[in-house]
């Protein structure tokens, strides 16, 4: 860099007037729960007060996915039970 392209500091600080973080907007669903606005609650799954995700299908679904991932790793062997131990632990 040259030192005719040096910022000052007030160039810099009018750079970074706009970095400021804005905290997350929240609406309280009909279930009580937080959620993202224009977004279906991630705890019953409504939109609008429709079923927009079925909540219990998609835990079910990844009960499934999870216990057919480790039955695959032990059967490959890569997964012994003192790391089952640490992976609960963790
Ligand atoms: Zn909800």
């Amino acid at each position: 860099m040259v030192v005719r392209m040096r910022q000052n500091r007030s160039q810099t600080a009018m750079r970074r007037s706009h970095h400021a973080l804005a905290a997350k907007r929240a609406a309280v669903c009909e279930c009580g729960a937080l959620r993202a606005p224009h977004r279906a609650c991630a705890h019953c799954g409504k939109y609008n007060g429709n079923v927009i995700v079925d909540v219990v299908a998609r835990t079910k679904r990844e009960q499934r996915r999870t216990k057919r991932k480790e039955t695959e790793l032990r059967q490959s062997g890569q997964l012994t039970e003192s790391k089952e131990k640490e992976e609960k632990k963790a």
